[in-house]
């Protein structure tokens, strides 16, 4: 790191073996990478660099396809929300982005803009997460519009709605229904997210949409990315820049909601919930520094935390701070912060500098 600047520090070669690792779960599937909201944080120009090896890629929105397009990337993108308006429709077709129709509206806009050009179009269904998605009842007539209107299908996909929950009964209904759909015509099925391409069997399909497993993490509510064989690619990285040795009653930020129980050393670190870290985190969140866990004391300022040194007394200013990745699960930070680590990897701020390893 030059200077003290925060960093997210980027593995490659955890990313390719995270790949490696969903391949080893659904040996028969294709991958579309899902690198939108900047790749969860990491960097969606370099993850599509790095994933070089995926079938192909899956943003939520044409902007996202049409950045990774002008960086060079080639490969199918898949845009999971599917394209708005004509205009949008129009700029996603000329890209050569693979869409996931939804609703009506764009199944009765395409064929006026497909013009020759021949679309990869895919139908996303609602099995049972009613958020986007045509019910089952309705997908024979859209496949009928579309194929008499001279647009080729490419196959059909559905999203789990509880897939994380592994003995959900309610996962494997939904594949089930999306199975029975495709029926005699045998189209090709999409549907495994991370969860569900571990966890469900019937969800590895022929295509899988896969993210947050390629950055390391687990996407269940207990345990870790390493509990899966994952190795996080994300380490979130500031410096101690401050020590204040503080006397037994001493008040420590905002607010002074930690009393030193002792005379103590407290440790002020460069990162804060300007840089993405959680506000919430509560006291006691752990912070890695010169291999030890620190305890997180006090309010997250927008620029710095405090930390408890007592259990690392020969930490120095300038010493590196861990606040999750390798050696501390971002899992772990995100529970005691009451959310999730989607979250925390998807806000980290544009003012911390992505750094490759
Ligand atoms: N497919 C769809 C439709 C999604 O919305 C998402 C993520 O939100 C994914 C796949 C990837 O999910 P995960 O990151 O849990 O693997």
């Amino acid at each position: 790191m030059s200077g003290f600047t925060p960093r997210a520090l980027l593995d490659p070669d955890a990313f390719r073996h995270n790949l490696a690792q969903v391949r080893r779960y659904a040996p028969t599937s294709r991958v579309w990478a899902v690198i939108k909201a900047n790749a969860y944080g990491h960097g969606a120009e370099w993850a599509a660099a790095v994933l070089n090896a995926a079938e192909g890629f899956a943003v939520a929105r044409t902007d996202e396809g049409a950045r990774l397009r002008r960086a060079g990337a080639s490969r199918p993108i898949l845009v999971l929300e599917g394209p708005v308006d004509t205009d949008e429709l129009e700029a996603a077709v000329e890209l050569d982005l693979t869409l996931a129709l939804h609703r009506w509206g764009q199944v009765e806009l395409l064929p006026a803009v497909v013009r020759g050009r021949l679309p990869k179009v895919w139908i996303k269904v609602d099995t049972g997460m009613h958020r986007l998605g045509f019910p089952p009842e309705r997908v024979p007539a859209v496949l009928d519009h579309l194929i008499g209107s001279g647009v080729p299908i490419a196959g059909l996909l559905t999203h789990l709605a509880n897939a994380d929950v592994p003995e959900d009964p309610r996962s494997a209904e939904q594949c089930e229904q999306l199975r029975r759909l495709a029926g005699a015509a045998r189209w090709p099925l999409s549907i495994g997210n991370s969860a569900g391409l571990i966890a469900v069997p019937a969800a590895r399909s022929d295509w899988v949409r896969p993210g947050i497993m390629l950055y390391g993490v687990s996407p269940f509510a207990t345990g870790t990315g390493a509990d899966l064989g994952l190795v996080p690619v994300m380490t979130l990285q500031g410096r101690l820049i401050a020590i204040q040795q503080l006397r037994r009653g001493a008040a420590v930020g905002y607010g002074g909601t930690y009393i030193c129980p002792e005379d103590m050393p407290v440790g002020v670190v460069n990162v804060g919930y300007g840089d993405g870290y959680p506000r919430h985190a509560v006291p006691g969140t752990p912070v890695l520094i010169a291999g030890r866990r620190v305890p997180l004391i006090g309010r997250v300022s927008m620029d710095m935390i405090h930390v408890d040194l007592r259990p690392c007394p020969q930490a120095a200013v300038g010493e590196l701070a861990t606040l999750w990745g390798s050696g501390l699960p971002v899992e772990e930070v995100a529970a005691c912060a009451g959310t999730i680590p989607y979250e925390l990897l998807c806000r980290v701020a544009p003012r911390v500098r992505l750094e490759v390893r």
